[in-house]
């Protein structure tokens, strides 16, 4: 028997949503429905410091407005910081991960010109790779933060180990739903981080591991996220969880072809509540037809 489909919307309440989080959320929900599944809503609040609960309460509100739907309860993120950790201590477990003291501003510096990764941040230089125990549990003992990272030759290695030397690939569903196999080339991603200096959590962490407790099993989301699916085959792999299906949306921009940012304004789904347009008229607006 095939499992029932799951798809979930994911926002992070970290300003208000726009046109472009319209636009996701429908797609899922489409999906979902198309599919005979069911569409999960996930609130992705682990950066407690710029998340607000004012803004959990405007997605609620804003979905509502725009017909959205979900089924089950909503899973708060902030609220399963112990899940995250407890899934990075398999991976400390199995010596894939060391803890990272640097700053961003000394990562920065250090940091080979021009080399970034996927999210255009500088390509970690690996910094306190090589610290010796002692230093490390100095370091600890001064009560100095640190992030754990992944390493990702020995993350790799393991990987390859695992699929019996089968090369690492994802499946996106083209707009017609058609399969296409799409290496994954994760190493673009350096010594990715795993847990955040400041929460014991990091978004590819989290994101990994809510979709398989969730039993998610189509990742519906923009193409923003496209490079970062290669990083979470990795981490599924490397935990033995299920693999999900993907499919990558297209992105709306502003008038200048950027990517909308959360201060949209007249795009903030908010401003188009106030000033009277009906929900039901966003399905043009983001070209759904
Ligand atoms: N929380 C992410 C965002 O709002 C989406 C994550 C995902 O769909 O994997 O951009």
């Amino acid at each position: 028997m095939t499992p029932t489909p799951v798809l979930r919307f994911a926002p992070s309440p970290n300003g208000p949503l726009h046109l472009g989080h319209a636009l996701s959320a429908l797609v899922c929900s489409d999906v979902a429905e198309r599919l005979g599944g069911k569409l999960l809503l996930r609130i992705e609040d682990i950066d407690v410091a710029r998340c607000r609960e004012e803004h959990v309460a405007g997605i609620l509100e804003d979905l509502a407005w725009l017909g959205v739907t979900w089924d089950g309860p909503v899973l708060h993120q902030s609220q399963h910081f112990d899940v995250y950790s407890e899934a990075a201590q398999r991976l400390e477990g199995q010596g894939l991960l060391y803890p990272c003291f640097a700053s961003r501003s000394e990562i920065f510096e250090a940091a080979e010109q021009g080399a970034v990764d996927p999210d255009g941040a500088p390509l970690y230089p690996g910094l306190h790779k090589s610290l010796s125990k002692t230093e490390i549990e100095e370091r600890i003992g001064e009560g100095q933060a640190f992030a754990l990272r992944l390493d990702m030759e020995r993350a790799l290695n393991a990987a390859k180990h695992m699929l019996g030397d089968q090369p690492l690939t994802f499946t996106e569903l083209d707009e017609d739903g058609r399969p296409l196999t799409i290496e994954a080339r994760t190493e673009r991603w350096g010594d990715a981080v795993i847990l955040r200096k400041d929460v014991p959590a990091s978004y590819h962490l989290a994101v990994v591991i809510d979709d398989a407790r969730q039993g998610v099993t189509h990742v519906t989301r923009g193409s923003d996220l496209f490079d970062a699916t290669g990083l979470h085959r990795l981490l599924q792999v490397l935990f033995g969880l299920q693999e999900p299906l993907y499919h990558h949306h297209r992105l709306l921009t502003d008038d200048e072809g950027r990517k909308l940012a959360k201060s949209a304004g007249d795009a903030g789904l908010t401003n188009l509540r106030a000033r009277g347009v009906p929900g039901r008229d966003v399905r043009r607006l983001v070209g759904l037809g």
